[in-house]
């Protein structure tokens, strides 16, 4: 036997466990495991838990905060439009050294699965083709799927059909979309559809940015999930942001959540950039402009978190750690109750694996699956979100790829004696 993580608390099990680790696979799992394994990590009764999954990033665009401008206004219009001038100045190397970098703040983290979207207009495919070899070394660590983004538009930006059937042509696994931002309704609706024939001739997955607008009138999930019901793809449609939500009538909500449920649509919801990008046009009160996640969850409808942006003309901050999004959603979407807080950790965990395409046969801390796992300096998923806690271990398939040693602070004021100050309660 390669390892065993002694003491562990896993959900789901009421007594702390062992985890029995052996060929990169979890062999057993049981209160007191006797064989003697090579190695022994004491996790002394902290939490293990399956490996967080960024459903929503942009690789491309990240740490290109500032360059060339800041986003003064902070709306999302003025991001693509600084983005849009940023990227005419992608070279592989420099693509190359941003994305690395974020990849590897995610796997700090404990992230083992990214979903990137990767701008496409742009007639050189830079990202694209950078972002691709990204992908490869770091397969078997981070697994990376890249979605064919048209950030200018399929229909308003030149040659966006071509571009996107090139971009799925040199490797991008997901087609995307972003019907809000065509020139016309009808524009929208045919992106939306352009978007399932690719799908559709690839045999691909779909992801696309939806409705991110405080507008009422942007309805195209409602294109969306009913184009997935028509053509057989529930399961494999992911609609991104669908901010508009927030701003609908409760009757079009109703409706539209149901229509979304029947589509099997999953949701991908992105606090960090939406909390700042949403409501500018507004004075007061400010509408949040947020998608319905409460409601979405409780109609049944799997919702993960998005990392989005680090550090670009959309939003300014991150790390690449996931939980700490989730700190953010649980202020954002006011999921403080004591049962909607372990919910929320669903929602970095569990749901964006699955939308991702994990079954449990590959993802969880069960018996036979690959040993991808994360040790973190808290007891409960409750504590991990208050303290955003260290990841002290990161293991995939059963080898340790990150280890965190958590800082450590003193109180030491003149005549007092040193005293080491612990913010676990
Ligand atoms: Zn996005």
């Amino acid at each position: 036997m390669d390892l065993i993580l002694r003491n562990a608390r896993i959900r789901g099990h009421d007594k702390n466990v062992d985890i029995a680790v052996n060929d990169g696979l979890i062999t057993k799992i049981a209160p007191k495991i006797t064989t003697r394994p090579r190695q022994v990590i004491d996790c002394a009764g902290k939490l293990v838990s399956p490996p967080f999954t960024d459903i929503h990033v942009h690789l491309d665009a990240v740490l290109t905060v500032g360059q060339p401008r800041f986003n003064q206004t902070g709306t999302l219009i003025e991001g693509i439009e600084i983005w849009a001038e940023r990227k005419k100045t992608l070279t592989f190397d420099d693509v190359k050294r941003r994305a690395t970098l974020a990849v590897k703040w995610e796997l700090a983290h404990g992230v083992t699965r990214i979903r990137s979207h990767v701008d496409v207009c742009d007639p050189d495919l830079t990202a694209v083709k950078t972002l691709l070899e990204v992908k490869k070394e770091f397969a078997g660590l981070v697994d990376l799927q890249l979605v064919a983004f048209p950030q200018d538009g399929i229909y308003a930006f030149p040659k966006g059909e071509r571009l996107m059937k090139q971009a799925m042509e040199l490797g991008c696994d997901i087609v995307g979309g972003i019907p809000h931002h065509e020139m016309t309704r009808d524009d929208g609706v045919a992106d939306v559809k352009f978007a399932c024939d690719l799908a559709q001739q690839f045999q691909a997955k779909l992801d696309l940015h939806i409705d991110e607008t405080d507008d009422p009138h942007s309805r195209f999930t409602e294109v969306l999930a009913a184009e997935t019901i028509k053509r057989g793809l529930s399961g494999r449609v992911t609609a991104s942001h669908t901010t508009s939500m927030h701003s609908v009538d409760n009757a079009y909500a109703f409706k539209l959540i149901r229509l979304i449920k029947r589509a099997g649509l999953h949701m991908v919801t992105n606090p960090c950039d939406n909390s700042v990008l949403q409501g500018r046009f507004d004075t007061y009160p400010k509408r949040r402009g947020h998608t319905r996640v409460k409601e979405l969850l409780a109609a049944g409808v799997n919702v993960g978190i998005g990392h989005d942006s680090i550090m670009d003309p959309w939003y300014p901050l991150g790390v690449g750690d996931p939980v700490q999004v989730a700190f953010v959603w649980i202020h954002y979407g006011q999921m403080s109750g004591a049962t909607e807080i372990p919910q929320v950790w669903d929602m970095i965990t569990t749901n964006p694996a699955r939308a991702f395409g994990a079954t449990d046969k590959t993802y969880g801390i069960i018996v036979g699956n690959p040993a991808d796992l994360v040790l973190l300096d808290a007891e409960t998923e409750f504590d991990a979100l208050r303290r955003i806690a260290p990841r002290l271990l990161v293991i995939r398939n059963g080898q340790i790829v990150a280890r965190t040693t958590p800082s450590e602070t003193v109180l030491c004021p003149k005549g007092w004696k040193k005293e080491a100050i612990d913010f676990r309660i």
